[in-house]
């Protein structure tokens, strides 16, 4: 299931009149988009953030939680999840909006010199600037290779869970050994609102990456002949009036069983890809975004990339570079945001100007 982050966030549906006029959109929610929010702030530049997954955080979230991080400046020790909580809290005072499960797909210079900038889910915006800080792209869910399958994709194969009520009181089959599998098992087994009607569970060996605790519990429903368990692979399946009825399953003895559903459900995991951002005429070495070392501006002016998602010599992927990258990427993108104004380096210890925008007090110093 998804990670929440212990930070309120202002998020939004993609309703909304008309494209969305903004100082700059922030393609990408990992650490260095995050921080990109920071930097930009403390010039007075408003931002939106656009993620292709349900939930900020990046790789930090989505690889690694629960790890520990030994590397960013005057943090000894971090995990993935406390580093996110806590740039969501150090960008807090700027209300950047986040627009989340969804990917841009577009992005195109406009004669005004501002950019269009689309999602999949058609929210759009009018941008002066753009920061990409797609990391190493947007993560998708990994599919089941059965060919001629994915006709049922979203009528009876899902891989991911948006709506669980629409599976209530279905015949469901679920593959996969992580925690995404073994959480939605139990939920749609045990007695509540999303109950299913019968639950087979499907992993190609009898040794799961989920949490010991839900493996055991999953054994315990099975031993009490709740929900059922096959050691095996989905090789094929078949249909009967366009419909999706029986997934074939081969076991680890060879044998193809059918297994009779109403629904298919997925969880391979998520796995990253440039996507889109490759369409966008920016310069790609390596499917990486070249930029100058000055302002991390692309090959198109306005555009600017951060993060593991740029390259320049000497460039390594680090959350520390990203956050240098971000800071630079502000400063050379102001002009565009305020042409007529001087942006001058001060410091958030003792500029007044700084804690305004941060919303703290001044402090008295003897
Ligand atoms: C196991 C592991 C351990 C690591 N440990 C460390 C460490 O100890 N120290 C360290 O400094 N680094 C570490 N790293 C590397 C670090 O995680 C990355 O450098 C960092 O996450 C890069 O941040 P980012 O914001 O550039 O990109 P990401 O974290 O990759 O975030 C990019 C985001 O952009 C989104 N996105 C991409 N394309 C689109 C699109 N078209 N539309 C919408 N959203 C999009 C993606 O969904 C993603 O959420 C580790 C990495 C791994 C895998």
């Amino acid at each position: 299931m998804e990670p929440q982050p212990d930070v309120n966030i202002a998020t939004t549906a993609a309703s909304h009149e008309g494209p969305i006029e903004t100082d700059a959109v922030i393609v990408g929610a990992g650490p260095v988009g995050l921080f990109q929010v920071f930097e930009l702030g403390l010039l007075e530049i408003k931002a939106h953030i656009v993620d292709s997954l349900a939930y900020p955080g990046g790789q930090c979230i989505e690889l690694y939680p629960d790890k520990p991080i030994y590397d960013i400046p005057a943090v000894p020790m971090c995990t993935g999840k406390e580093l996110t909580d806590n740039l969501l809290k150090q960008i807090e005072p700027f209300g950047a909006t986040f627009h989340l499960g969804q990917e841009v797909t577009v992005v195109e210079k406009q004669d005004d010199g501002r950019f269009y900038v689309e999602t999949a889910k058609g929210t759009r915006f009018l941008a002066r600037t753009i920061f990409v800080a797609g990391g190493v792209g947007s993560f998708q869910p990994r599919t089941l290779r059965v060919e001629g399958l994915d006709k049922f994709d979203e009528s009876q194969v899902f891989y991911r869970v948006k709506n669980p009520a629409q599976f209530a009181g279905k015949n469901l089959v679920i593959v996969g050994g992580g925690d995404s599998a073994l959480d939605w098992t139990l939920n749609f087994v045990q007695d509540g609102p999303n109950k299913a009607e019968s639950v087979i569970l499907i992993h190609r060996r009898d040794g799961f990456k989920a949490s010991p605790a839900s493996v055991a519990k999953m054994k315990e429903l099975c031993d009490a002949y709740e929900m059922q368990f096959i050691v095996g692979q989905v090789t094929g399946f078949e249909e009967a009036d366009g419909k999706l009825k029986n997934v074939k399953v081969t076991g680890s003895d060879g044998v193809t069983r059918l297994v009779p559903l109403d629904v298919l459900l997925v969880f391979f995991g998520l796995s990253p890809k440039l996507g889109p951002i490759a369409e966008w005429g920016l310069n790609l070495e390596r499917k990486q975004i070249v930029v100058d070392t000055e302002k991390f501006e692309t090959s198109t002016p306005g555009i600017f990339a951060v993060g593991d998602v740029n390259t320049y010599p000497g460039k390594k992927k680090l959350i520390l570079s990203g956050f240098h990258e971000a800071a630079l990427a502000a400063f050379a993108a102001a002009p565009y945001v305020f042409p007529d104004k001087r942006i001058h380096l001060q410091y958030t210890t003792t500029s007044p100007k700084l804690h305004k925008v941060l919303g703290v007090e001044t402090p008295v110093f003897d």
